[in-house]
């Protein structure tokens, strides 16, 4: 079968490689029918986080049921599903306590399509092993276009863990989002905590084509945050350490600090004994996709969510490669 992998920084390839097979009973071989380019990707492919050459890459998955190995009830051959980014077995401690981005079953931190060890390959290619399809699978809603879901496979679960289960102790928080890299977490936790009901969404950033996203999901867009007015919950997607010292002032008593990924530029000063009299609780790690993925799509169901208001230039399978190199804000490749 085909796949696509990262060869060098700003290019992609297609290569032939061995289909995948059921290796066991509990499993599935899902075919992908749109895969859609995260954040992550686009650091990846632009070189700024490493990845070894000859990576599968692509994480965001909706595709079909081809194959399901003995004891799968819960899904049927040709049914649509998401696949998540990260391979958890549903049933060890970790998985159990919510913590599937950290399956104890796998080796660490096992994902598809992001150079890690497992060996599960990546979503642009012709089929996918899914080893726990009761765990990890989800059904995509029935009548609904998989192309305007597609960011709710991935993207919207990480921005989804970094605002919902805080506003869910804090309903009344204000929320600030520094915006930048990864640009569309930054805009769906905009777009979440908007949907969930926070009473003051602010969002920061410099960039005008993100910042119009920002304002459709109906934030407040700020040049720069007051100073005088600290918020209860600040969402960091912006990978400089000076966007983090930022957030540590701007938090209020109390406070949720919750980065969406680390600082690329060194470690940041952090006055620990302002932060100590003020109680600030600082939330860092790669999501759980699986976990998340419920909230995010009650969110799109029942709180008006919408993903697809971050604009996606939609592309040919075949155009995958070139289009993951491409500066759009969001790119989805859709087989025909
Ligand atoms: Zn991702
Ligand atoms: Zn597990």
């Amino acid at each position: 079968m085909r796949h696509a992998v990262f060869v060098e920084p700003g290019k992609l390839e297609w290569r032939e490689t061995p289909e995948p097979v059921l290796q066991g009973s509990g499993e599935a071989l899902v075919r992908p029918l749109v895969v859609g380019r995260c954040d992550l990707d686009v650091a990846f492919v632009r070189g700024l986080m490493p990845m070894p050459g000859g990576s599968p890459i692509g994480h965001e998955i909706i595709g079909e049921v081809v194959a399901l190995g003995d004891g799968v009830e819960e899904f049927s051959l040709g049914q649509r599903v998401f696949v998540p980014a990260q391979i958890s077995c549903g049933a060890c401690v970790n998985c159990r306590r919510g913590l599937t981005g950290r399956c104890n079953a796998v080796p660490f931190a096992a994902s598809y399509g992001m150079g890690r060890e497992g060996g599960f390959g990546g979503g642009l290619a012709d089929l996918v092993r899914v080893p726990f399809a009761a765990a990890m699978l989800t059904a995509v809603p029935a009548g609904v276009d998989a192309v305007g879901l597609i960011g709710m496979a991935d993207m919207a679960p990480d921005a989804w863990r970094a605002v919902a289960p805080h506003l869910h102790r804090h309903p009344e928080a204000r929320v600030l989002v520094l915006g930048g890299m990864p640009p569309v977490i930054g805009l769906y936790a905009v777009g979440l905590a908007i949907a969930l009901g926070a009473p003051v969404v602010d969002y920061v950033d410099a960039d005008p084509r993100r910042a119009a996203v920002a304002r459709d999901y109906g934030a407040r867009v700020l040049e720069a945050p007051p100073l005088d007015e600290p918020y209860d919950l600040i969402v960091v997607a912006n990978p400089t350490k000076a966007a983090l010292e930022q957030a540590f002032r701007l938090a209020a008593p109390g406070a949720t600090i919750s980065s969406v990924s680390p600082a690329v530029d060194g470690a940041p000063e952090l006055d620990t004994r302002s932060l100590y009299h003020r109680g600030i609780t600082w939330s860092i790690g790669r999501p759980d996709c699986r976990h998340a993925h419920d909230g995010t799509l009650s969110a799109w169901a029942n709180c008006g969510f919408c993903s697809d208001l971050v604009p996606t230039h939609q592309v040919a399978w075949d155009d995958a490669p070139e289009a993951w190199a491409s500066d759009a804000l969001y790119v989805a490749a859709v087989r025909s």
